[in-house]
């Protein structure tokens, strides 16, 4: 990617856009003069909350969110989510986000640029409160992600962190109750919008939602919406929303495919340019091995493994469908705790599926590529390939569920003579070499 510094925007370059300037938040040297502005929320002992309330040790080489002028209120969401620190990204992005700036990023699931892009919006929309003569459906920041997983748990951040503030998020994703979406434009104020592209521009082109006044546009994941086919979809969305030099436009991608640095170059006014690589401890953290085994040992030995695993969580990548559902038949006769995540299985039992795993209720989960994506569940133990996956990155994506935030992980995948072709292909992506174990057939 071309970096573009600020000191070198060209003065012939148009107008530079209009940036608010940041409102002065609890700085150490403002609590010394009691200028603290506590949250209207008060605390368990009935205190209302201030930023003395958060203390977080100064640490060299870590940025704290006390060092990002940050609004109160986002500071205490902050807190109640239990972070401390900011993420490579989010260090990275909300000195130039909070500004009021476009940015690309790359970064990848995992790094924290759900929060990073969230904290930026939402401390801006705080510092500059819209003056109350706004309809409902006029939302002033819109999320655009490529699946209804992800574009659920973005809401669910968003939820989150706006918890103390009284910004409505809301969420317009396909697959799900249209009639209540709907409603909720009608009779909510909506202030952000997380939503995957077509169930959107059903809304927008039908003017139920309006775009016109948007001040925030964040696109994640642009090269799946590519992949998937979504582009046409998103172009139509952004035509609606107020020019680029009239808006701020985050986008987030985990790859620069030639596309998609056009596409990011057209929609972004002179952005920033951040880059988080994944580091190579994010895979040191996870024990990789293959086992190369014929199609028939394969059923057996999984069962094995998690019967061996106790109740530790554990998601099965499947390649297809019908192999998940397969599976999923043989694993609740065999008695395990499980459930399925594919494209056939409804929107809402999805969303349900999902909170069990989360809430330890369900054990084991079989997915496929596309359902399993952007599951952010922490400490799932195993990460089991039941076969290889015809794209190497799918493999990062899959076997990157484990091993998170510091933890050990294991992941197991199954190479039949059908898909061990692929294992060089996986190593020169993930740039290191992995356990092969031969099973003999007795095994
Ligand atoms: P993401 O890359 O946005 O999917 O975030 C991955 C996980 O990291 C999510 O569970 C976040 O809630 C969590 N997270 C994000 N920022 C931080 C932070 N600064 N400290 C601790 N956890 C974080």
């Amino acid at each position: 990617m071309e970096k573009q510094q600020e000191a070198a925007r060209p003065a012939s370059k148009g107008p530079k856009r209009q940036r608010r300037p940041r409102r002065k938040h609890n700085k150490s040297s403002a609590n010394a003069s009691g200028a603290d502005t506590p949250t209207a929320e008060k605390t368990s002992n009935g205190e209302l909350w201030s930023i003395k309330d958060f203390k977080v040790a100064e640490v060299e080489g870590k940025v704290r969110f006390h060092d990002m002028n940050l609004p109160d209120r986002v500071m205490r969401a902050i807190q109640t989510m239990g972070f401390e620190y900011c993420s490579e990204i989010q260090a990275a992005t909300l000195p130039a986000t909070l500004q009021g700036y476009d940015l690309i990023g790359q970064a990848q699931t995992g790094t924290g640029k759900t929060a990073a892009f969230l904290i930026a919006m939402i401390s801006d929309f705080l510092d500059y409160p819209t003056d109350g003569d706004r309809a409902n459906n006029f939302p002033r920041g819109l999320i655009i992600a490529p699946t209804r997983e992800l574009a659920l748990q973005i809401a669910d951040e968003a939820e989150k962190l706006t918890k103390y503030t009284n910004l409505n998020v809301v969420s317009l994703v396909g697959g799900m109750n249209y009639e209540k979406q709907r409603q909720q434009l009608e009779t909510e104020y909506v202030d952000l919008i997380v939503a995957t592209p077509g169930r959107l521009l059903d809304f927008a082109r039908s003017k139920k939602v309006m775009l016109n006044k948007v001040e925030c546009v964040v696109l994640d994941e642009a090269d799946r919406m590519l992949s998937m086919g979504f582009i046409p979809d998103v172009k139509s969305i952004i035509r609606m929303t107020p020019h680029k030099e009239r808006r701020q436009t985050m986008l987030f991608s985990a790859t620069f495919p030639k596309d998609i640095q056009a596409l990011a170059r057209q929609w972004t006014f002179h952005p920033k340019e951040v880059s988080v690589v994944p580091k190579e401890t994010t895979n040191k953290n996870i024990d990789q091995v293959i086992y190369t085994v014929s199609n028939n040992q394969k059923w057996p030995i999984l069962k094995k493994l998690i019967e061996e695993n106790g109740s530790q969580r554990t998601i099965i990548f499947a390649n297809r469908r019908d192999e998940t559902r397969d599976l999923h038949e043989k694993l609740k006769k065999a008695n395990i705790n499980c459930a399925m995540l594919s494209g056939e299985v409804s929107q809402d039992k999805r969303v349900k599926t999902l909170a069990k795993f989360k809430d330890g209720s369900i054990q084991v989960l079989v997915a496929t590529d596309v359902a399993g994506r952007g599951i952010h569940v922490d400490n799932i133990e195993l990460v089991v390939n039941y076969a290889l996956p015809d794209d190497p990155e799918d493999y990062v994506h899959r076997i990157g569920r484990t091993g998170r935030g510091g933890e050990m992980g294991k992941s197991v995948s199954f190479a039949t003579e059908d898909d061990s072709f692929m294992i060089p292909e996986i190593e020169a992506t993930i740039g290191t070499s992995i356990r092969c174990e031969y099973v003999r057939d007795q095994d």
